[in-house]
Formats: C-alpha cells, structure tokens, sequence
C-alpha cells in the first residue's frame, strides 16, 4: 500500500505542476471554461498538498528561467549552483520572494496566469502544509508494514522542490540535445514516465510554445498524452491562450530576446 501511494503521489504531483503550474500558468499552452479552470486549481492545491506551487510566482519564476535561461540571472541554473540542494534554496528564495511580492518582477513576466485568492494564500501557509504532512504520516502508521517505508515519508512533504530540483539540475546537465541552442538545455530521458515529459527541456527551450515536449518518433511526453485525452473529452481547448479571460489586461504573450514568444501559437 505504502510503495503504490508514493508512486501515485509523485506521479500525479509532478502531472498537476506539468499541466497546470507549468503549460496553463507559465505559458498558456490550452484554454478551459472558469469552472474546469477552478477545478483543476484546486485539485492541483489537494494533490500537491505539502508543497503546493503558488501559479503566479511559480509562473513568473520560470518566464524568468526561459528568458534567462543558465545565465546569471536564470533563477536555478546548474552552470551557475555547485549542487542541486543550493540551487533549490537560491529558487526558493526568489519564489517566496515572488509569493509575499517582496520582489517585484519585470513587467513582462506578469499576467496570463490563473489567480484564486483564496485557495492560493491557504495552500502556501504553513498551518496547511504541515497539516497535509501530518495526513501523510498518518497513512504511514496505518499502512506501513516494512521499515524501509519510513524512509519515503520525509518525500511527500518536499515533493514538489524534488521534481525542481530533478528537472531543473538534470535537464540542464545530463543527456542528449535534438537541438543547439544558446542554454544548456538537454532531454534527460527519452521516454520521461519519472517526471510526466519536464524532462525534454532541450526540445521545450527550444520550441517554448509547443504543448507537446517530445519532438521525435522516440519520444514520449506524457503530460501532453493527458492534454489530448482533455482535449477531445472537450474539458480543455488547444487554442492560443492568449484569447482567454486571463489575457485581457495583459495581451502581449511574453517574447524572449530573440522574438519568439512563450506562448502557445494560433497555428495550433
Ligand atoms: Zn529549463
Ligand atoms: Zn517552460
């Protein structure tokens, strides 16, 4: 019972952060109607529990990433940190920078992004999060028959940082790259069950706008899988995102420094 609540913890964390805080938040890849958009938010809140990602500053932080992306100024960046735990505690820095809006970002990275007042503060307070870890823990003395499967549990409280870090330091260093481009993006595994299609980041670098991470016959994303499952039972749209409600006061998608835009084309 232990091992297949871990998996299915991981998998449907990193799943929610994939579709919503990173392909609906941060770059508009697919619209939906303000009741499925409700829904999806606060199911990403409750299965994300411990370690919820505020969409805003998650949003913001990664617009800052692709636009700086392994220069000084990328928020994690393996060519600038000495390992993977100082470059999560640099990102977690800003991002509760971003969160209490203590930083102010620049005007490009803002807008587009979903925002529930309500559902957003109680999630990020500690209050909840150690509430969700106590929940966690809880299964674990009803459920746990062998001693190794205590040693998962401090996982389900950082599982959302976890992924970060997985993504971020090794879909920056390790791997193979379909494309050259200036960051040093690479695609960690070809068919990327670990981390639901996060881990092409040398094909989504280097086509930002496209829904779909996996851009040869080899690969396989399976976020985007879901996304076509959404789409055809009509819950999502795959359409530019930038004639969504959220877009009104901010139309411009954001560029990046070449011109190419972060956000989801009209030729879709
Ligand atoms: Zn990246
Ligand atoms: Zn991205």
């Amino acid at each position: 019972m232990v091992p297949f609540f871990f998996a299915s913890h991981w998998s449907l964390s990193v799943l929610f952060q994939s579709l919503f805080q990173h392909r609906y938040a941060a770059h508009r890849m697919f619209t939906m109607g303000p009741r499925t958009e409700r829904a999806l938010h606060l199911s990403a809140a409750l299965v994300q529990g411990s370690s919820y990602l505020d969409p805003r500053a998650y949003a913001i932080l990664h617009r800052e990433h692709h636009a700086y992306a392994d220069t000084e100024r990328d928020p994690h960046s393996p060519t600038h940190q000495k390992n993977p735990l100082r470059m999560m505690l640099h990102t977690a820095r800003r991002y509760a920078g971003l969160l209490t809006r203590r930083i102010s970002a620049e005007p490009r990275f803002l807008g587009g992004y979903p925002e529930w007042p309500a559902v957003d503060r109680l999630f990020s307070r500690w209050p909840t999060r150690i509430a969700f870890g106590a929940l966690y823990a809880l299964f674990y003395r009803r459920f746990a028959t062998r001693r190794w499967h205590w040693a998962l549990l401090p996982m389900h409280f950082v599982m959302g940082p976890v992924h970060g870090a997985i993504v971020n330091w090794c879909g920056h260093r390790y791997g193979y790259r379909n494309f050259e481009s200036r960051d040093a993006s690479r695609n960690t595994l070809p068919v990327d069950v670990l981390c639901m299609g996060e881990l092409f980041q040398n094909n989504h670098h280097t086509r930002p706008a496209s829904p779909d991470f996996a851009a040869r016959r080899f690969e396989m994303d399976p976020t985007w899988q879901v996304m076509r499952l959404l789409a055809r039972l009509k819950l999502i749209r795959l359409t530019p995102a930038s004639l969504g409600r959220h877009a009104e006061p901010h139309p411009s998608p954001v560029r990046r420094d070449d011109g190419t835009s972060l956000w989801a084309s009209p030729s879709l």
